[in-house]
């Protein structure tokens, strides 16, 4: 799963109608404006420190940092933006967005500071492992093409994950700040496949054209909030993307983008729509927080 999507992300850009699937950020701009609103008021009741950066895990093509940086500008937000991305494809589109950036391949090359950071779509592209019983499940190659080891009842962990929920607590603990975690995903650990490609805005077949499509699976929130406990840190508890988006006003955004653009209001209301609705992303998608101990909760999970 990591080498097929290093290579998928590597060779594309696999983002919006003539790509493979759309992510909120690319459905409407009230998404990472939003998201910048929300860091930037965390920001703000956090004492407004000048040394801390936004920091953004996998930006896609930089459509959500370019969104929340205008609002966090407009805030007095004057810190360092650091992306870590891994696809030279994406990182060029980032770098038209947001052209005053820094990139890394990993969070822990990002230099120690205060932290705004958020990742969108970014945890269910990391790769799982799946077991059957206490086995692990492995890809085999045969003379018909892949194919799973075994089948039943499966189990599916993400170390990868894990790890990256802990070094983000790790941060957040030893210089302060927020991060904002959006991904689709299931609350509570149970067990199940959830490993999906998707192809074309379809499901794929799991195996087919390894590299050639996106590998996602579900996100478990709980093994994320147990891994980011190791530091001493708070995490919130897990809202959904809809109902968050609602907490932190898209109505009146959504009100206030209609009125100065009269002509556009149907489709700021379908975008709307589209992030907040249960059927859509608004029930699926959900959003996590997790601070320093010395930092307020971000707004939306009250
Ligand atoms: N957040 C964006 C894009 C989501 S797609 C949006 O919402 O539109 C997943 C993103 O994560 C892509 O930018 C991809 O290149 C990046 N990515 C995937 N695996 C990665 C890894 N291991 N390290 C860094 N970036 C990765």
């Amino acid at each position: 799963m990591e080498a097929c999507n290093a290579y998928y992300y590597a060779s594309r850009d696999p983002l919006g109608a003539t790509g493979d699937f759309t992510t909120a950020p690319e459905i409407s701009q009230m998404f990472g404006e939003l998201v910048g609103a929300a860091l930037a008021d965390a920001w703000t009741r956090g004492g407004a420190p000048r040394d801390a950066a936004y920091v953004e895990l996998g930006p896609g093509r930089g459509t959500l940092a370019a969104d929340a940086l205008r609002v966090l500008r407009r805030a007095g937000f004057r810190g360092a933006v650091h992306l870590v991305e891994t696809s030279p494809v994406l990182r060029s589109a980032q770098a038209q967005a947001v052209p005053a950036a820094n990139w890394h391949d990993c969070l822990d090359d990002v230099p120690p500071a205060p932290l705004l950071l958020v990742a969108n779509e970014f945890f269910d592209a990391l790769p799982v492992r799946q077991f059957v019983g206490a086995i692990e499940r492995r890809v085999t190659l045969t003379p018909a093409g892949l194919a799973f080891d075994r089948d039943g009842d499966i189990v599916e962990t993400s170390p990868a994950r894990e790890q990256v929920a802990r070094q983000i607590a790790a941060r957040l603990h030893a210089s302060g700040g927020v991060a904002l975690i959006i991904d689709y995903g299931h609350e509570h650990s149970a067990p199940g496949d959830t490993l999906q490609a998707v192809r074309r805005h379809g499901y794929a077949p799991v195996l087919a054209g390894p590299g050639e499509q996106d590998l996602t699976s579900h996100v478990d929130f709980e093994a994320l909030r147990k891994a980011a406990c190791a530091h001493d840190v708070k995490v919130t508890k897990l809202v959904t993307q809809g109902e968050w988006l609602q907490h932190v006003g898209i109505d009146t955004r959504a009100a206030a983008l209609a009125k100065a653009h009269p002509d556009r209001a149907p489709e700021i209301r379908a975008a709307r729509d589209r992030l907040c609705n249960r059927g859509e992303m608004g029930e699926l998608f959900k959003v996590i927080a997790i601070h320093s101990a010395a930092w307020p909760a971000p707004a939306g999970f009250e």
